[in-house]
């Protein structure tokens, strides 16, 4: 029952060598409790859950004022640093859609944040890029 969503993408939609990359928004217990799945699967990177390890694999140079952009083949997205509701909270901006994604960072609800000040300065400079004061 391992990877049965992937296995099953891949017999609709065959191809040799797709590679697969889980990153998370953030390390709490609850996004990135299922990781163990992945470890032994072929062509698959399961990103670590540091700011640093997270700041490397993007390619972000000034953790957390910097971006990276990140393109997926025709597809661009922007990781944007969030720390705040964890110290190594990113959001993913879709430029093809104006969608960004928050993870904990932001949603409608009770939130629980473990730095402010971060957590402020990170609401601050989610628009896209040049719209900050970062
Ligand atoms: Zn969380």
């Amino acid at each position: 029952m391992r990877y049965t969503l992937i296995e099953g993408w891949l017999r609709g939609h065959p191809k040799d060598g797709y590679e697969l990359v889980v990153a998370h928004s953030h390390a709490h217990g609850d996004h990135v409790a299922g990781d163990g799945q992945f470890r032994d699967r072929p062509r698959t990177r399961v990103v670590g859950y540091s700011a640093e390890e997270i700041a490397s694999f993007f390619g972000i140079a000034n953790w957390p004022q910097g971006r990276a952009r990140v393109d997926l083949g025709g597809r661009v997205l922007e990781a944007v640093p969030t720390p705040g509701h964890h110290p190594s909270a990113v959001a993913i901006y879709d430029e093809a859609t104006g969608i960004l994604l928050t993870g904990d960072t932001v949603y409608p609800g009770r939130r629980y944040v473990q730095d402010f000040p971060a957590f402020q300065v990170s609401l601050s400079g989610m628009g896209p890029a040049g719209s900050s004061s970062r």
